[in-house]
């Protein structure tokens, strides 16, 4: 089933220095701050400050014996073989069949719906969708992050938010596997990344993109799978350049690592065909990868759970197996996906070109809105002594580069909440609080530091 892949070795050279990711995760002032860090998060923020990794630049080397041993086109996909002929659903099976007969005789004796003697269904207007979610909003969807559609060999399951979309590739890689199923998942990152991905193995002990694949080509069987963070980063607000993408995919390829792209938040760095180009060049590779869509931020969706998972295992396999299998995961976790969320965003943002424009449109808006104050939060503080690489970010997050006990202090005192990692929320500042809330940083930050 699973085969064991012999080291790759990776074609970057010339890769980025990652000052941007490195430089956030260093605190401002340390002051023995270990073990107030409580989470993975500030705990690889913290090793790598003890490291020195924050001003080290990591460069790739090539290993001394490298050993050449890539992975050829031919080799099958991590997905090949694990999905067996399974009867479909025999619930929605029926129901299929009901639908689609054309015998105005039909009657229906299948599905659980209650109707009345008359045949009338109550007004409800919501029925079971099929298993794998609304067919013209997984289509929508993907004409939406790929900007085509029916791409060949692309699944497409409606999920509850971006962390159903997550937790169902994680059920598919596992599926019909006895192996242990290893993760390497850069850090810092989403903490629930960590609960979702449990492998035998979570390399979890890396800070940067650039150590964390140059450590595995020199030190480490590759992983089966990576997570990556298609733009606007949670925590840092780093975006991979071009070449750093294009590197991502060639480590994948050569080394037969399967990608998560979890893409929670698209179109927020301010350049939507930027972020989706990477997601479609990873069409035009031999690599197995997932795209875990979340509207929650992008629509205003977060309680109506609307998410798409994509799949596109890299060889053709077996439609209907891969189907079948994915929707009895489906039916065993939530039985049939919500519908509210998909109807939303079908009757808003989907449902044509022009709607689609003018969601897109949106989600720049609200970019323009974040980089506005980026630009402005980032650049009062430097001017008050506070380096920083707010400006440099994009999305929400950013890491404040704090101790947790300035952290603490500066919400004892000034009722500002931030992470205990420094993480912050670039869209909790506001016109209105935005000179309290620098007044105070600044001023906290003097008074930790003696200034
Ligand atoms: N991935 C990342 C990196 C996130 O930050 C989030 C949301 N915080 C998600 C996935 C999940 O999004 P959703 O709320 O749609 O489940």
């Amino acid at each position: 089933m699973f085969r064991q892949i012999s080291r790759g070795v990776p074609s970057f050279k010339n890769i980025r220095q990652y000052h941007l990711l490195t430089e956030f995760a260093r605190p401002l002032s340390y002051k023995n701050s270990s073990k107030s860090y409580s989470n993975l998060e500030a705990q690889a923020t913290h090793e790598s400050y003890l490291q020195n990794k924050y001003i080290s630049v990591t460069t790739y080397q090539e290993p001394k014996n490298k050993i050449i041993n890539q992975v050829t086109k031919n080799t099958p996909s991590y997905f090949s073989r694990v999905f067996n002929k399974i009867d479909e659903d025999i619930i929605f099976k029926t129901q299929k069949n009901f639908t689609n007969d054309e015998s105005n005789k039909k009657v229906n004796l299948g599905i659980g719906i209650y109707a009345s003697a008359d045949g009338v269904l109550p007004p409800l207007k919501s029925r079971y969708l099929p298993l794998s979610g609304d067919d013209t909003f997984l289509m929508m969807s993907e004409k939406f992050v790929f900007n085509e559609m029916c791409i060949p060999n692309m699944f497409k399951f409606q999920t509850c938010g971006g962390t159903g979309a997550l937790s169902l590739a994680e059920q598919i890689i596992k599926f019909n596997r006895t192996q242990d199923v290893t993760y390497g998942i850069p850090q810092p990152t989403w903490p629930n990344h960590m609960q979702i991905f449990k492998g035998k193995n979570i390399f979890n002990d890396i800070i940067t993109l650039d150590f964390f694949l140059s450590k595995y080509c020199k030190d480490m069987k590759p992983p089966n799978v990576i997570v990556i963070q298609t733009s606007c980063h949670n925590p840092t607000g780093i975006e991979y350049t071009m070449q750093e993408k294009t590197e991502i995919l060639n480590y994948a390829e050569q080394n037969n690592v399967t990608i998560i792209f979890d893409t929670a938040y698209l179109g927020l760095s301010g350049d939507f065909d930027n972020e989706t180009n990477f997601l479609k060049m990873a069409v035009k590779r031999n690599i197995d990868f997932f795209v875990c869509l979340s509207y929650s931020k992008i629509a205003d969706v977060y309680g109506h759970r609307t998410g798409v998972l994509f799949f596109r295992p890299k060889k053709d396999l077996n439609t209907d197996y891969v189907k079948a299998n994915v929707e009895q995961l489906i039916r065993t976790n939530i039985s049939n996906t919500p519908r509210y969320g998909s109807d939303i965003m079908m009757e808003k943002f989907l449902s044509s070109e022009e709607y689609m424009e003018l969601f897109k449109q949106k989600i720049k808006e609200m970019a323009d809105r974040i980089n506005v104050f980026r630009q402005k939060f980032g650049q009062d503080l430097e001017n008050n002594g506070i380096p920083n690489n707010i400006k440099k970010g994009k999305g929400m997050f950013s890491l404040l580069r704090l101790t947790p006990e300035e952290i603490t202090f500066l919400q004892e005192k000034y009722h500002i909440y931030l992470l205990p990692n420094g993480r912050i929320n670039i869209c909790g500042i506001t016109n209105k609080n935005y000179d309290y809330l620098v007044e105070s940083i600044i001023k906290n930050h003097r008074e930790f530091n003696n200034i």
